[in-house]
This record gives C-alpha cells, sequence and structure tokens, in this order.
C-alpha cells in the first residue's frame, strides 16, 4: 500500500499520545494514577442548556442541515455577549462564524490563509494545535517565545524582521494554555499595532476567556481600537461551561478571515447540529453565574494546589485564569524525566516541553480533579520530590 501523505508522515509526534499509552501499561498492571494532564473539565454543563438541547432533539425540523455560517439564534447570542461583556459591537451575518470547536476553527483558518511556506508566529510554550494546524496547511511556524519565567508577554525581540516581514499570521492566547498566564489589554494594544504595520492577520484564542478569578477579567482582543481590520477572536463553550465533548464554539471579528474560513467550512462540513447550536445560544445569554460557581471550585483547588506545591518547594505562581498550574521541575531533572517520573508514581502531568521548547523545565497540572485526588497526587509527589533531593 502506498503511504499517507507528508503532511501527516511529519506531523511532529504528539507527545500526549505516548504519555496515554505509558498511563494505560500501567492500569492494565493494576496500578491507580491519578491524571492530572487532561485539558477538559471534570465538572458537568448546567442543566439549562441541557434543557435546551432536549427540548431541540424532540423537534423533527431540528434535525436537518444547520446553514453553513451557523443559525441566526446562535450567531446572534454571540454578538449579544460582545456586547454585554466587552461593549465591542459585531454584525451576526458577517462578523460571527459558529465553529464545530474552536480547535477545528483554528485549523481552518490555517487552511484558508496560509499557501504552502507562509510563515506563521505562535505563542512558545503554547497549545499543540497551532503548530500542527499550521504544519498540515503547508504553512512555516516561527517561534514566538514567551517571557520566561511566568511566560506571559512575548518577546518580539526573538523574532528576525525578515520573519516578521514574512509573516501572514500570528496567534495569542490568553488567558494562557499552559500557563495560565494573563494579560491586560495593553499587550493586546502592542500586539494589533506590531501586526497592522507588518500586514500580519492576528488571531486570539480566547478558550478560557470567561475562567477567571480574584477579580481579573480577561479582555477581548476586539476591544483595542480597529483591532478588527486585523484580527479574529475564537472563543469556546468547552471549558466555560464543560461542553467539551458537544463541539460549539465561533470565531469573531474581521470580516474577510471570517469569510475565507467559512468557505474552507462549507467544503469540509454543514456546521453544528442545530439542537446544539441552540442550546449553546441559551448558555451564552445566561448571566453567567453557573461559570462563576464553577469558577469558585477551580479556585479552591488552585490554592490549594499552590499551597501544596510550595510546601515541597516547588514554586509556581498563582494563575488568575484557565485551569492549569504552570510549575518549575525541581532542580537536577528534565521535564520529561520528572513527568516519567511521576508517572511511575502514579500521578500523570504534562511535560513542559510538549508545549514547545520553552517549555523544558516546566511541567503542566491541570485542576479539573477533585481535591480528594488532588491530596493524594501531592503525597505521590511529595515522595518523588523527597527521592530527588536525596
Ligand atoms: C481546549 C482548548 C481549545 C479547544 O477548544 P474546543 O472549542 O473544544 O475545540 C482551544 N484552545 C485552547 C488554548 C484550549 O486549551
Amino acid at each position: 500500500m502506498k503511504r499517507s501523505s507528508m503532511r501527516v508522515q511529519s506531523l511532529p509526534p504528539y507527545l500526549f499520545s505516548i504519555f496515554h499509552e505509558r498511563r494505560k501499561a500501567l492500569e492494565a498492571k493494576g496500578i491507580d494514577v491519578i491524571d492530572l494532564g487532561i485539558g477538559a473539565p471534570d465538572l458537568p454543563p448546567p442543566d439549562f442548556i441541557v434543557d435546551r438541547l432536549v427540548s431541540e432533539l424532540r423537534q423533527p425540523e431540528q434535525h436537518r442541515y444547520s446553514p453553513y455560517t451557523g443559525c441566526d439564534e446562535f450567531r446572534e447570542a454571540v454578538a449579544s455577549y460582545y456586547k454585554r461583556t466587552y461593549d465591542v459591537t459585531l454584525d451576526p451575518k458577517r462578523e460571527v462564524l459558529t465553529l464545530i470547536g474552536s480547535k477545528e476553527g483554528i485549523a481552518s483558518m490555517m487552511t484558508a490563509w496560509l499557501d504552502p511556506g507562509d510563515v506563521t508566529l505562535i505563542p512558545n510554550p503554547g497549545y499543540p494545535v497551532y503548530r500542527s494546524a499550521v504544519h498540515l496547511a503547508g504553512g512555516e511556524v516561527v517561534d514566538l517565545p514567551l517571557l520566561a519565567p511566568a511566560h506571559a508577554s512575548p518577546n518580539y525581540e526573538a523574532i528576525r524582521e525578515k520573519d516578521f516581514e514574512n509573516a501572514k499570521m500570528m496567534v495569542l492566547n490568553y488567558p494562557g494554555n499552559p500557563t495560565g498566564a494573563t494579560i491586560d489589554i495593553e499587550v493586546f494594544l502592542e500586539a494589533v499595532t506590531l501586526c497592522k504595520q507588518h500586514d500580519v492577520i492576528l488571531a486570539h484564542d480566547a478558550a478560557y476567556g470567561s475562567l477567571t478569578y480574584d477579580g481579573y477579567q480577561a479582555p477581548s482582543i476586539l476591544q483595542v481600537d480597529g483591532a478588527k481590520e486585523i484580527a479574529v477572536e475564537f472563543g469556546s463553550l468547552s471549558k466555560t461551561f464543560n461542553m467539551a465533548g458537544w463541539r460549539i464554539g465561533y470565531v469573531v471579528g474581521n470580516e474577510e478571515v471570517i469569510k475565507a474560513i467559512a468557505t474552507v467550512k462549507s467544503n469540509i462540513d454543514t456546521s453544528q447540529f442545530l439542537p446544539i447550536q441552540f442550546a449553546a445560544a441559551e448558555a451564552l445569554r445566561s448571566d453567567f453565574s453557573a461559570v462563576r460557581e464553577q469558577c469558585e471550585i477551580y479556585k479552591e483547588r488552585r490554592d490549594y494546589a499552590v499551597e501544596q506545591l510550595r510546601r515541597i518547594h516547588i514554586d509556581a505562581p498563582c494563575p488568575k485564569g484557565t485551569f492549569f498550574i504552570w510549575a518549575p521541575v525541581p532542580d537536577g531533572a528534565t521535564s520529561r524525566e520528572f513527568s516519567e517520573r511521576l508517572l511511575e508514581a502514579g500521578v500523570v502531568v504534562t511535560p513542559g516541553e510538549a508545549f514547545g521548547t520553552e517549555g523544558r523545565g516546566y511541567f503542566r497540572i491541570s485542576l479539573s480533579t477533585s481535591i480528594d485526588r488532588l491530596t493524594e497526587a501531592f503525597s505521590r509527589m511529595e515522595k518523588v520530590v523527597k527521592e530527588m533531593e536525596r
């Protein structure tokens, strides 16, 4: 048989799946494994969202194809959410597009905007999908390093002028995965200014925009004056409303980019199932009290985890967003070695290098696990750290 495409064959190895195999092997031996590696919520979606889905499911006419760009009700709910939350005005027909999750939308955007060899600047450390989506679209990745140790602001000085000149697109993500890093609007203002100067499209991934703590509110990139001329922003209901498996998100902002994404999508999919779009509209129109309650749960876990890490001499910053903790590995080990030792002890964490070279020396903990399980995980981690200190 002839082989799969070069694009598929040359994809970087997915570190997550390597760890997944190891974990399965340990579990097969009867070892209890605590997974702090998952990037998805453990809590259920609020009832009012499920109720709307169920009632729509009973309507025979809702089983037809959705319009290609998504149904009006969902796109209008996104626009009204932006008005209410960020005071940003969007035309639901031309500046909002339904996605089958933001991951799909990011991949479709790369196909829509990149020609072979076109450069995209992506955050390092960052969500691995950016890199593989650029690769699958035939584009070329140039790393945009985030400044250590917090890995919050981009270090534009590390980008060669030539790469900025050749760049067609730049990706940012705040609050950030894997770091939990948050920023204020000045960082967006600088990014918009730079991208305008270099004629670069700016894509902001706001998957964790509503999961924030301690009174911090994440800005939207579209709050920067004139951002719409070059920027799009991706949103998702996966983390905000615990709807990861539903596959629903959106992209808003620049009309030309959205039109190009819609063209790619109309040739590949036919948007999301209508009842899911209606239920998601219900979620976005809500008062977000369910989201705030859920953030209280994450906050409690966050505070507990940061305290436990400090107890074992791992000094991790306390993130104001996402459900991740980004921590330095103890001295003398690489992130990969440390993660492997933890795995042997029955705890899965994600080694920082899974998110790019700048992630070396760090590991990511996900807070989508109960305090009970976290307690057990940190007691196992303490043993590993003590052994290493010997
Ligand atoms: C989880 C995640 C996504 C994907 O969200 P979906 O809408 O479920 O596809 C996108 N970006 C980041 C940074 C994420 O962590």
